[in-house]
C-alpha cells in the first residue's frame, strides 16, 4: 500500500477499503480499451486505493479526509464508461459509489434514487407505478444512474426524449462538495446540468431526480434488407413516423450483423439490419413499412419472452454493437458522429460510399437536445494507424458531420472544446481544491491561478 492509502485506511478503518493491487487496478479501468489510442495513453494510470461507502455519512468521511489531506478522488459507478472516464490520472482514492444505491420514490411521472442504483433496478422499481426510464443505455443492467449522468449520453428512448441533456429530462441533482467540511447542495433545472457529462470532476452526485415516461410492453424485432439505401430509408421513416410508437431504432449495415453470432439464424448473409423496439399497437404499421421498403421481419420477441429469456436486442445496440464486433475481431475500433438533421441521409450515403470496406455504418436514430429527428453514428472502423483514424474523422468533419472523438480522455477534447464556462464556475463551488480526478478538466487549469501552479506537477506525476 502507498503511504496515502495506508494513512486513509488507518484513519477510517471501519470503511470497506479495497487495497489489493489487482482489484484496485481493475477498478481504475473502464471500457477505454475499445480505443487502441486510449489503451496506450491510459496505460499504468491507476488509483492507490478504492473505497466502497454505503451511506452518506461514509461518503462524507472519505471526502473530508481526502480534502483535508489534499488527496485526489475519482468517482466511479460501475465503470462501463468508454473514455477512461473513471480512470484516476494522478492516483489517489477511487470512490466507488455502486453500493450507495437505494431507490427513493416515484411520484406521478418523476422518480428519484441514489446515484449508485443500477439503471435496470431503477427501471424495475418504476414499472409497478406504470412508468419507465426515458433512456436506457445498452449497459443498463450494470451501469448506474450517477454514471449515466456523469459520463453518458442517452440510449434506447432517446428517439422520443432526446439525450439526458435535453431540458426536462433530469430535474434535480443532490451533490456533495469536496471540502474538509463537505456541504450538500441541491440543484434544479439548468443549474443541475452543469454537473452533467463532466466525468466526475464537478462534485459528487448523491441523488438524481429524473422525469419518467409511461411504461410500454415493448416488442423486439429485427428487419433485414438487401439494399443499404432501403434499410436506411426504412429506419429513418419509421423513426420519424409520429403515429408509430417506438423506443429504439438501430441501423447496422453489412457486414456488422455478421458479428452478432448469437443472432446468426435471424441475419441473412450480406444483408443490412434494423433492430427495433416497438409498441405492440404499432407493430402492424411497422411491418407495413418494412414491406414497403422490400425488407422482412426475421426476429420477433414479445416483452414477456424478452423478460423470461434474459436476452434483449438492446444489448446489440449503441456501443454493444462495437463490443460484439470486438469479440469477433480485435483489430476494430469505432468513432462517434452526429449528423446534420437537415442532410442526415445524404451525409450517411456519401460517407458510406467514400469509406466502404474500412468504415462500417452503425446508426442510432434519436431526437437532438433541441427536438429535431436525427441519427448519430457509432461507426466501426478497421483500425490500421492512429494517423488513418484521425484522417477518417477529418473526412467525416469535411462532410459537415460532427465528431465526438472517443479516443481522447480530457472532458473538453470529447466536446470539440465547446465547454460551457459555467461548468468551471460550478467546479469552483463543488471542488475548490481541484481534487476530483485532477487533470481531467483542462479549463480548470486555465482559469484557476492556484490550479495552474499545480498543473506542471500533475503533468509530470
Ligand atoms: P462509470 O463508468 O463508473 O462513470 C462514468 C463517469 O461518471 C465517470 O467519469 C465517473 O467519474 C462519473 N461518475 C460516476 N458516478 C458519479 C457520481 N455519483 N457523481 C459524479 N460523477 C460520477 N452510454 C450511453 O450514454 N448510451 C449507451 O447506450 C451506452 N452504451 C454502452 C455500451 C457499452 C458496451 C459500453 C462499454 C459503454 C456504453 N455506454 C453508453 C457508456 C456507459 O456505459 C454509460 O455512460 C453508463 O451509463 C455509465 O455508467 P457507469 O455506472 O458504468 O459509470
Amino acid at each position: 500500500m502507498t503511504t496515502t492509502a495506508q494513512q486513509l485506511h488507518d484513519l477510517l478503518p471501519d470503511l470497506d477499503w479495497i487495497a489489493d493491487p489487482l482489484r484496485v487496478g481493475r477498478l481504475s479501468q473502464d471500457f477505454a480499451w475499445f480505443s487502441p489510442v486510449l489503451k496506450r495513453d491510459l496505460a499504468g494510470k491507476r488509483g492507490d486505493i478504492a473505497v466502497r461507502p454505503r451511506t452518506e455519512a461514509e461518503i462524507r468521511q472519505v471526502v473530508a479526509a481526502c480534502a483535508s489531506a489534499g488527496i485526489p478522488l475519482t468517482v466511479r459507478g460501475s465503470g462501463t464508461g468508454n473514455y477512461g472516464q473513471s480512470t484516476p490520472l494522478h492516483g489517489g482514492v477511487i470512490l466507488d459509489l455502486s453500493g450507495y444505491n437505494a431507490f427513493g420514490w416515484v411520484r406521478g411521472g418523476v422518480g428519484r434514487a441514489q446515484s449508485g442504483i443500477r439503471l435496470a433496478d431503477f427501471d424495475a422499481q418504476a414499472k409497478p407505478h406504470g412508468q419507465e426510464l426515458r433512456w436506457l443505455p445498452s449497459t443498463y443492467r450494470s451501469a448506474t444512474l450517477g454514471g449515466l449522468f456523469g459520463g453518458g449520453f442517452g440510449g434506447a428512448g432517446s428517439i422520443n426524449h432526446g439525450p439526458l441533456a435535453a431540458p426536462g429530462n433530469v430535474l434535480a441533482v443532490r451533490a456533495m462538495t469536496v471540502e474538509p467540511e463537505p456541504q450538500i447542495i441541491e440543484l434544479r433545472g439548468p443549474e443541475a446540468m452543469l454537473l452533467h457529462h463532466t466525468y466526475g470532476t464537478n462534485g459528487i452526485v448523491l441523488e438524481l431526480e429524473v422525469a419518467l415516461t409511461p411504461a410500454v410492453e415493448w416488442t423486439e424485432c429485427i428487419a433485414t434488407f438487401e439494399q443499404f439505401d432501403a434499410a436506411l430509408e426504412f429506419a429513418d421513416r419509421f423513426s420519424s413516423a409520429p403515429g408509430l410508437e417506438k423506443k429504439e431504432v438501430c441501423f447496422v449495415a453489412a457486414p456488422i450483423p455478421q458479428y452478432f453470432t448469437s443472432l446468426a439464424e435471424h441475419l441473412p448473409a450480406n444483408q443490412h439490419a434494423v433492430l427495433l423496439l416497438v409498441a405492440p399497437h404499432s407493430e402492424a404499421g411497422m411491418r407495413d413499412m418494412v414491406a414497403q421498403h422490400g425488407g422482412q421481419v426475421t426476429y420477433r420477441k414479445t416483452a414477456d419472452e424478452v423478460a423470461s429469456s434474459h436476452k434483449t436486442l438492446l444489448e446489440y445496440t449503441w456501443n454493444h454493437t462495437t463490443l460484439h464486433a470486438l469479440k469477433v475481431d480485435k483489430g476494430l475500433t469505432y468513432i462517434q458522429s452526429g449528423f446534420n438533421p437537415m442532410h442526415r441521409l445524404k451525409q450517411v450515403k456519401a460517407l458510406e460510399a467514400a469509406l466502404k470496406g474500412e468504415v462500417m455504418m452503425h446508426l442510432e436514430f434519436l431526437r437532438t437536445k433541441e427536438g429535431a429527428f436525427n441519427c448519430s453514428g457509432l461507426q466501426i472502423i478497421r483500425y490500421t494507424t492512429e494517423e488513418r483514424l484521425n484522417q477518417i474523422m477529418q473526412i467525416y468533419r469535411d462532410h459537415g458531420v460532427q465528431i465526438n472523438n472517443p479516443h481522447v480522455y480530457i472532458v473538453e477534447d470529447g466536446k470539440q472544446n465547446n465547454l460551457d464556462p459555467a461548468v468551471v464556475g460550478m467546479k469552483r463551488r463543488f471542488d475548490p481544491q481541484g481534487l476530483l480526478n485532477p487533470g481531467k478538466l483542462r479549463s480548470w487549469y486555465a482559469t484557476e491561478p492556484h490550479a495552474a501552479a499545480l498543473a506542471p506537477a500533475l503533468q509530470t506525476a
